[in-house]
């Protein structure tokens, strides 16, 4: 990975990782460029020592969720249901009302656009609300301080949160996860709720009935009709209520 992000900088071609592709749009037109994907089960292996869990960055969550139940190690069951890899959830530092990654990160080993491989510790990290100080190009493998717990109380606590999530977003249909961030105190899907788009469609892609901060695609869905949606409920609720939202997905 080392030599293919060298050979990429040296000859000035523009780099990109790839997760699980659970947060980002890519633009219809496509990419210039390489983009890189951890799909190699080297990336992707999970070890339990102790309270300590490793993983490679390409893992899906939901693995090193699961590994770390049967181990009977707490923290990280509060991101079930989140799609995605560990790499994209610390890049992101993907969460919710239970708490989020970066909370148990003890360090992340990493490589950047120039190809040097390094490891940051806990105390040169930052973890804020759908956001970390991860920029360097690759977040390779992480290590996770956790603590022990009985597996049946923590796939109790886990059960209530799916349940909540089935309940109050739509699981069945193709998205990209929350567009907007929430603005500080308020919720970004009851402004496009109160703005009146719950439910309004462009072409194939519309607002989610369920959770109206969700586009929800349909087969033959274009990223163009994604934007618009997007300009239209910053254009309506920055109108109604003089509030700008930020996005929290990606655009590629
Ligand atoms: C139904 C649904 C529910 C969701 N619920 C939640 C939720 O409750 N909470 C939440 O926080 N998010 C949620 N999301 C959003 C998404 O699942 C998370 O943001 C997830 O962590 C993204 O991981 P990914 O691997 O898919 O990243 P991608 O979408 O592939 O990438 C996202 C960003 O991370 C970067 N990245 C990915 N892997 C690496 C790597 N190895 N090294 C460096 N950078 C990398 C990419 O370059 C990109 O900038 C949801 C999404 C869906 C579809």
């Amino acid at each position: 990975m080392v030599e293919v992000v060298g050979c990429c900088h040296e000859n000035h071609v523009p780099t990109r990782v790839l997760g699980g592709g659970s947060n980002l749009v890519v633009q219809d037109e496509g990419i210039k460029g390489v983009v890189l994907h951890l799909a190699d089960p080297a990336f992707s292996k999970i070890t339990v020592d102790g309270m300590r869990v490793t993983a490679g960055a390409g893992a899906s969550l939901s693995r090193l969720i699961s590994h770390s139940v049967k181990a009977g190690l707490a923290g990280l069951d509060a991101l079930v249901g989140i799609p995605g890899t560990v790499g994209g959830a610390l890049h992101g530092n993907a969460g919710g009302k239970s708490g989020d990654i970066g909370q148990h990160v003890a360090s992340v080993q990493v490589v950047t656009i120039a190809g040097e491989g390094f490891v940051r510790q806990e105390d040169e990290l930052a973890f804020a609300y759908r956001s970390s100080s991860l920029n360097e190009l690759i977040i390779l493998e992480a290590r996770f301080e956790l603590h022990h717990e009985d597996p049946d109380e923590i796939t109790r606590r886990m059960r209530k949160l799916w349940i909540m999530k089935k309940a109050t977003q739509p699981l069945t249909f193709q998205s990209a996860g929350c567009i907007f961030k929430n603005p500080r105190g308020m919720s970004a899907g009851w402004l496009i709720d109160q703005a009146g788009l719950k439910g309004t469609r462009i072409g194939n892609a519309e607002f989610s009935d369920r959770h109206a901060n969700f586009i929800v695609t349909h087969p033959g869905a274009s990223s163009h009709e994604v934007f618009k949606l997007i300009d239209l409920a910053r254009s309506k609720v920055s109108e109604q209520f003089g509030v700008d939202l930020e996005l929290e997905i990606q655009i590629w």
